[in-house]
């Protein structure tokens, strides 16, 4: 172990402290305020202000050490962690691709920061404008009329969404409609989002070519139906020739469409929603529209509606205080800055990218959908595992290990669950073609690896800061304190 791996507790010395302030504040409290006694009289010189019920009756026990050593422990900590400006990332159905710096600049700059969201309308027309330019560029690439940016996330905006698609219904007298569609190889979000809407789900098979099957399709299409939810490509990374057959289906049945456009990367400038006859969308602003994302911070999911729909799309249409408005500064940088005929790049190298990999790691990847995919593509585990007598094969979550070391992000794997090896692979359109080589590089490597001796993989990660986490119990019951 590192002398910098240490707890911050364990380098804590009894009156160490790591600041010191101005004479003007209480000279007893300054003296020494990490000692644990100091911290409590200086608490409850407070306690006037603090009802008694909420002030501690001991004080809490924070280490007590220098500056040095706490910007150290900080800095160390920000290092074990691996982030798209870090590293290639080809994290699939995540869209985690560079976002450009100039776009936090914007969104930073302090004429956005500094408003308050309770000024006089009048005084923030500069920002209304970015909202109402940001809604027409949205519904310029989408094919919709309008957005609402009330939602603050993908999953938000599927309920959003799904509860407007409810009100058309309810609106023309039609509440039998309580059932959802939902292909199989939908992101999980989808059927969550349509039981907390209180629609019952209605799962729709892929045919082996792993699209919608139009035939299984048919018979669950009727009265009861609210609506089917699609992505398109859909999470295989395939296109779905025959949106134009199923729009159709669903509209005479009496449905709505819903498009689920969190990574709409491969259709940007290129083919939209509402021409494919979707009603209903949302977007990731934090996907597709530059802002860094994971970890649960900011997003924003806007709602696009098309003619059918509008008129339930209600005021105000930004949330309170007017939504994660940084988020849509940076989605309208990044749209204006790219302009109409770049924004048309996206898609065709994000699917480039995608299908390069796939070309050059298919004779070591078992690949089930050979067809030409969009964004993403998924592999369904090693062709040769290495399993020999005695010896278990490497399975997926092995090769996911073993990439680490080799300082790669891993793709998603064991998702979507049509396949049991699954390793989803999103290049996005921002890397370079050196990145990728290097990438395949390490996947063929990986494999040949494998063949040899499937340990070496079974026990990876050999280097990285900590070995395999139980995921699920860290998931589920995290130990949040030494
Ligand atoms: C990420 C994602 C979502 C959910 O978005 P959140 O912002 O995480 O709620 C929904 N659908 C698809 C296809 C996604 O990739």
């Amino acid at each position: 172990m590192r002398y910098y791996d240490k707890l911050i507790f364990e380098l804590s010395h009894p009156g160490r402290t790591g600041f010191s302030l101005p004479a003007s504040f209480d000279a007893s409290a300054r003296t020494n305020l990490c000692s644990p006694k100091k911290r409590l009289a200086v608490a409850s010189s407070v306690s006037d202000a603090v009802p008694t019920k909420l002030l501690r009756e001991s004080a809490l026990d924070l280490p007590e050490v220098s500056e040095v050593d706490v910007v150290r422990h900080y800095t160390n900590l920000s290092q074990m962690n691996f982030g798209v400006d870090t590293g290639f990332y080809p994290l699939g159905s995540c869209t985690m691709k560079y976002n450009p710096k100039i776009n936090e600049e914007i969104a930073s700059h302090p004429l956005f920061s500094g408003l308050h969201p309770l000024q006089p309308a009048a005084t923030v027309k500069g920002a209304q404008a970015v909202i109402d330019g940001l809604d027409a560029a949205l519904a310029a690439i989408t094919g919709m009329k309008h957005f609402t940016f009330l939602p603050c996330a993908g999953a938000h905006g599927e309920l959003t969404g799904l509860m407007l698609m409810r009100e058309y219904h309810m609106a023309r007298n039609d509440a039998a409609r309580t059932k959802v569609i939902v292909p199989d190889s939908a992101h999980g979000t989808n059927p969550a989002s349509a039981a907390v809407c209180g629609l019952q789900i209605v799962e729709v098979k892929s045919g082996a070519d792993g699209l919608v099957d139009v035939e299984s399709l048919k018979p669950l299409l009727g009265p009861d139906i609210a609506g089917i939810m699609m992505t398109n490509p859909n999470t295989l990374g395939l296109f779905e020739r025959q949106i134009g057959e199923i729009a159709k289906l669903v509209h005479d049945c009496g449905g709505l469409l819903y498009y689920d456009g969190a990574n709409m990367n491969p259709l940007l400038g290129k083919v939209r929603p509402g021409d494919m006859g979707f009603d209903i969308m949302h977007l990731n602003l934090h996907k597709t529209f530059s802002t860094p994302h994971g970890g649960g911070g900011p997003g924003s999911g806007p709602v696009g509606v098309g003619e059918r729909v509008l008129p339930y799309l209600r005021e105000p249409r930004t949330s309170g205080f007017h939504g994660n408005f940084g988020v849509m500064l940076r989605a309208y940088a990044y749209i204006l800055m790219l302009g109409k005929q770049n924004v048309k790049m996206a898609g065709p190298l994000a699917t480039l990218s995608a299908n390069y990999i796939k070309e050059s790691l298919k004779d070591c990847y078992k690949l089930p959908i050979p067809s030409i995919c969009k964004h993403e593509f998924v592999f369904d585990g090693l062709i040769n595992d290495g399993a020999c007598e005695g010896k278990a094969g490497a399975t997926t979550l092995d090769v996911a290990k073993r990439l680490l070391d080799y300082g790669f992000h891993a793709p998603t794997i064991y998702f979507p669950l049509l396949f049991h090896q699954a390793l989803m692979i999103e290049p996005t359109e921002t890397e370079s073609l050196e990145t990728l080589d290097e990438f395949i590089a390490v996947m063929k490597k990986i494999a040949a690896e494998a063949a040899e001796d499937p340990d070496i993989l079974h026990r990876a990660p050999h280097n990285a800061p900590i070995g395999r986490p139980d995921e699920t119990a860290a998931a589920r019951n995290p130990i949040l304190k030494a």
